[in-house]
């Protein structure tokens, strides 16, 4: 069974894990180097990193405008920083939110816009350098869990701002086991930001390794030859504890969302920072390979292909994307549903709602989306397209 996501690790990762030679600044330099940024701050999440930056930039009891198709840990962490999410749709032809709909949506409470490289697809800088001319008090913060370092017309998104948020999961296009970064090409926030993590985030080197033994737990089981098995121990909810990404009826953050990156995890990190140009390489060929091997039987359901992206995921837009999963997930396939749900319509959010019926581009998307496993090699991608034309050919 091929599973839906399978991070980038070998043995070095696994080895780095274990005997830690890597400190968090060490990862930091390495990870600033990486993204051509001044500073990288290490945090135990991405929205631990958030958090805190808003902290540190003052921001608090302002509206912090995010797309309603994003990540909902990324809403929890504005909730939780004592500032109130906007929510904005998504444009009319793509993925990341409609840059119009979110100047509208700027008032003089407005402290910051979340832009947001969905799906590894370069957010569009022109438009949002127009925005951030004609509204200079409203910080611009990007978020590139999926886009790491994704380039609008060879602009990297990441530098487009004040500040950028990385998550660094196993899901993510690199990891450091957990954790989250933010990077900064300004001095004083960087100051800042130090401070006040190290303010409130505790040094945990203890919880290394366990980190370590759910690498190379997650790593073993992600593996195709035995990953069947794992779903079906995994859809018996044998595994909630640790598959579970988060609570939908809390608005809240992990119990260790503040204990500090472990060396493990640095360690890990410092690897996938130079195994990461080959990462993006081989996924951008495998969405080309996919676009190329798809145009018979999803012609108009695939996703762009577009340079400067870095394809987090390969998404399709299908009008059965249920039955689509379940036929191929009979046939050997684990496909994704990302992301399937609007948080603005999700329960503990309907209090953020404004009054008119709107988020109707993310419904259809929320509605559609299927990605493919966009981490394999030809062979695997060979395996994929071949499963899926099976089940067009029915
Ligand atoms: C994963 C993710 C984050 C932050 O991730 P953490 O799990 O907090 O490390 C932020 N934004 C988006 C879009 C994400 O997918």
């Amino acid at each position: 069974m091929i599973p839906r996501l399978r991070p980038a690790i070998g043995l070095q990762e696994i080895g780095a894990a274990l005997t830690a030679p890597h400190t968090v600044d060490d990862f930091e330099r390495a990870f600033a180097m990486l993204m051509d940024q001044a500073h990288a701050v290490a945090f135990p999440y991405g929205r631990t990193g958030l958090l805190i930056l808003l902290r540190a930039l003052g921001l608090k009891n302002r509206e912090i405008i995010l797309p309603s198709y994003t990540c909902v840990v990324v809403a929890h962490a504005i909730v939780l920083s004592g500032n109130k999410p906007v929510f904005i749709d998504s444009e009319a032809n793509g993925f990341n939110m409609d840059l119009d709909l979110a100047e509208a949506a700027i008032t003089p409470r407005t402290g910051a816009i979340l832009a947001t490289s969905i799906h590894g697809y370069p957010v569009d800088l022109d438009r949002l350098a127009q925005l951030s001319h004609r509204h200079p008090d409203v910080a611009i913060i990007q978020d590139c869990a999926h886009s790491f370092s994704a380039e609008w017309k060879g602009r990297p998104v990441q530098k487009a701002g004040v500040a950028a948020v990385f998550g660094l999961n196993i899901s993510k296009l690199m990891t450091s086991i957990f954790g989250g970064m933010i990077t900064t090409d300004n001095d004083q926030l960087a100051n800042a930001l130090r401070l006040e993590r190290n303010r409130t985030v505790s040094q945990m080197n203890s919880r290394g390794l366990m980190r370590s033994v759910y690498l190379i737990a997650s790593t073993l089981a992600l593996n195709p030859s035995i990953f069947g098995l794992v779903k079906r121990i995994a859809d018996a909810g044998w595994l909630n504890r640790f598959v579970k990404y988060y609570d939908e009826t809390l608005i809240d953050m992990p119990g260790d969302h503040l204990h500090g990156m472990s060396k493990s995890e640095a360690s890990v990190g410092v690897m996938q920072v130079s195994r990461y140009p080959t990462i993006i390489d081989k996924r951008r060929k495998i969405a080309t390979y996919y676009h190329d091997a798809l145009s018979d039987i999803f012609p108009t359901q695939r996703p762009p292909i577009l340079d400067g992206a870095t394809y987090s995921h390969y998404v399709l837009q299908v009008e059965n994307p249920q039955k689509l999963v379940r036929l191929a997930l009979s046939r050997g396939v684990e496909l994704g549903r990302l992301i399937d749900y609007c948080i603005p319509d999700m329960p503990v959010y309907r209090d953020y709602l404004p009054a008119s019926p709107a988020f109707s581009r993310t419904r259809q998307l929320n509605a559609s989306v299927v990605n493919l496993p966009i981490w394999v090699d030809r062979k695997g991608a060979d395996r994929v397209v071949s499963v899926l034309s099976d089940i067009a050919r029915l």
